[in-house]
């Protein structure tokens, strides 16, 4: 099969390399030369442009660049492609991506593969990446069969588990498990920060080990993720941080009043319901999304 990527990325480089691994051929655009030439030498694409005519002949086409370029690249590609051609992304919010691009192309799938790391850029792409993970697809009512069916087959041939639902419930969900640990943990950064006494603020940067690594790695990350997770899932971001801030101030009426049976109780009850939510998480240096 023919396989048309655009952004040469983290998820594009890494799509590209398993898919190549599978007999695939890769065509791969991407913005900068340099990034064209390191995904030929690392083995991510069989060729590469910067050019979005050049995957006129492909049957299918994710689109791999950051959430707000999705859109107008989208447009730019969409007259050079035939119409039998499967169009895909990887986003990580769909709702808004979704309702656009099949307005514009009746045979576009929204998808978003449920993987990543802290670091981004073709030189972290690798193998595997989408192996054991989720990989989501919301397609609507008008969605063709034929191009659910194509995506499906692709990212299980990736042995990622693949999971169906509205664009719509995909971005709910995310904001719970994914978008709010960001904000959360991106806001304990900052606490951290507000210690008025240097020398206190030194000792605690001295004394952080994986407590802080494991809370903080998230919030840490690359800024942009967090941006467009803020800003394209803003609705459902506002909804769970609306639901953690009153978890958090029933936690801290809880100790002011030195009600320590009831601390408790809310201690085991989180206690009890982690491994509902982390029994098929991945290892701790993988995941961001
Ligand atoms: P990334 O490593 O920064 O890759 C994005 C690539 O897009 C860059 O390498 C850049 O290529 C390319 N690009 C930028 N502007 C472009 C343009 N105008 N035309 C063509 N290519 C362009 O980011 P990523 O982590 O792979 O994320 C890409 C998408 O995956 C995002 O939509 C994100 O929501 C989604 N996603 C990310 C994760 C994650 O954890 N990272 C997980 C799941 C989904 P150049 O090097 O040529 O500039």
């Amino acid at each position: 099969m023919k396989i048309g990527i655009v952004g040469l990325g983290l998820i594009g480089g890494s799509l590209g390399l398993d898919f190549r691994q599978r007999g695939h051929e890769v065509w791969g655009v991407t913005r900068r030369t340099t990034t064209c030439e390191a995904a030929i030498a690392g083995g991510a694409v069989d060729h590469a442009s910067t050019e979005l005519q050049t995957l006129k002949a492909t049957d299918i086409v994710f689109l791999c660049t950051p959430i707000h370029l999705i859109e107008a690249i989208a447009l730019e590609l969409i007259p050079h492609l035939s119409p039998t051609t499967v169009l895909t992304d990887v986003g990580s919010v769909k709702g808004a991506i979704v309702d656009t691009l099949s307005a514009h192309w009746p045979n576009f799938v929204g998808g978003h593969p449920m993987a990543g790391k802290s670091e981004v850029g073709i030189a972290v792409a690798e193998t595997g990446l989408f192996a054991q993970r989720a990989y989501v697809i919301t397609p609507t009512e008008q969605t063709p069969p034929p191009a659910v069916a194509l995506l499906t087959e692709l990212a299980e041939s990736l042995q990622a588990q693949v999971f169906s639902c509205s664009p719509a419930v995909h971005d709910r969900a995310v904001a719970w498990i994914s978008h709010l640990p960001v904000m959360v943990s991106s806001s304990l950064i900052q606490a951290c920060l507000s210690e008025p006494d240097d020398a206190v603020r030194q000792l605690a940067q001295q004394f952080a080990s994986s407590g802080f690594r494991d809370t903080s790695r998230v919030g840490g990350g690359h800024p942009e993720l967090g941006l467009m997770m803020a800003r394209y899932n803003r609705e459902e971001v506002l909804r769970s941080l609306q639901a953690y801030q009153d978890a958090l101030q029933q936690l801290t009426e809880r100790i002011q009043g030195a009600e320590w049976e009831a601390v408790a109780e809310i201690l085991s009850t989180n206690y009890a319901a982690r491994p509902d939510f982390i029994q098929s998480a991945p290892a701790p240096d993988t995941a961001t999304s």
